[in-house]
């Protein structure tokens, strides 16, 4: 199955352009779309998932057209949106099956066992007859996940599913995303770098709407080799440093500024070399620092 995502734009009728131009291919696997708060995420994640309407461009999954088959792309989509509202009193099993039932497992025998198996991978089965509202909010999102896979999807789309997780929840919660397997499209957005390092084999950043970096992290990363370099400043001449270096990030450390360069030489005297993340790939881009030529 292949996404394509084709010269789409988006305004909304408080003229903010959430989405400017965006072309992207998608195949099978896991693809990191990651990009600060208020970058277009959640609206291109709405705008694919058919809820939203598009300018111009166009979707297609497969060869369903997203904008005019919204009834067809029902049938291939699983969508975690970011604010997965749960009916606080009802319990895990009678949601489930509620759920279920919508999306057109119509036969009771089928419905049952397929929230058995879905409740069970999503390590939840032992749960369901507890009340939603006492769902911790790692159980919520992997509930999320559970109803988001009702239908066998090819296309699954989660956005924004960790913020707010504790590590344990985050970690269990990438490994249930990728055991989902490889035979589907799994859209990740997020603004948490970690969830595109631990996950993803393809990943786009983007900010204000537009797609700024498109590849494999690895790969990605890989180039940026013997280019990062990380050493202390005073917050005093840290000003200065960022007029005349590339700094990627900056972070304060015993009372000075710990910071990492992007240069091919040594930018400071005293500057180590470190081994480049995807974490300075992330914000090399979103600073708009000169990556043009490293990359
Ligand atoms: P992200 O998911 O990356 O945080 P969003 O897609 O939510 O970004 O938002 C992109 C931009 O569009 C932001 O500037 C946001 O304020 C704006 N925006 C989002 N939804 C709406 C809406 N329904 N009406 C007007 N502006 C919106």
């Amino acid at each position: 199955m292949q996404l394509s995502i084709k010269n789409v734009s988006k305004t909304y009728s408080n003229n903010v352009e959430a989405l400017k131009d965006v072309t992207l291919e998608l195949g099978n696997g896991m693809f990191g779309l990651l990009g600060p708060n208020g970058a277009g995420k959640s609206t291109l994640m709405r705008t694919i998932a058919g809820l939203q309407e598009l300018d111009s461009g166009s979707i297609t999954v497969g060869d369903i057209d997203v904008s005019k088959h919204k009834h067809e792309l029902r049938k291939v989509l699983g969508y975690l949106p970011q604010e997965f509202g749960l009916y606080p009193k009802v319990n895990a099993l009678e949601l489930f099956d509620h759920l279920a039932t919508m999306k057109g497992i119509t036969d009771s025998k089928e419905r049952d066992e397929l929230t058995k198996s879905l409740l069970s991978q999503t390590n939840l089965w032992k749960y369901r007859n507890r009340k939603l509202g006492t769902f911790s909010g790692g159980m919520k999102q992997r509930f999320g996940i559970a109803q988001a896979l009702i239908g066998e999807p090819k296309l699954i789309i989660v956005d924004e599913p960790t913020a707010g997780l504790d590590p344990t929840e985050r970690n269990r919660f990438h490994n249930l995303l990728s055991a989902i397997g490889e035979n589907v499209i799994v859209i990740l957005s997020t603004h948490i770098v970690e969830d595109v390092s631990d996950l993803c084999s393809k990943m786009a950043i983007i900010k204000d709407g537009k797609v700024k970096l498109v590849g494999e992290p690895l790969t990605l990363v890989k180039d940026l080799k013997a280019q990062v370099w990380t050493g202390l400043v005073t917050k005093k001449d840290f000003k200065n440093v960022k007029n005349d270096h590339q700094v990627i990030s900056s972070k304060l450390s015993m009372g000075k500024v710990q910071i990492r360069v992007l240069n091919d030489q040594e930018p400071i005297d005293g500057f180590k070399q470190v081994d480049p993340e995807i974490e300075d790939l992330y914000f090399a881009t979103i600073n708009e620092l000169d990556l043009k030529e490293k990359i």
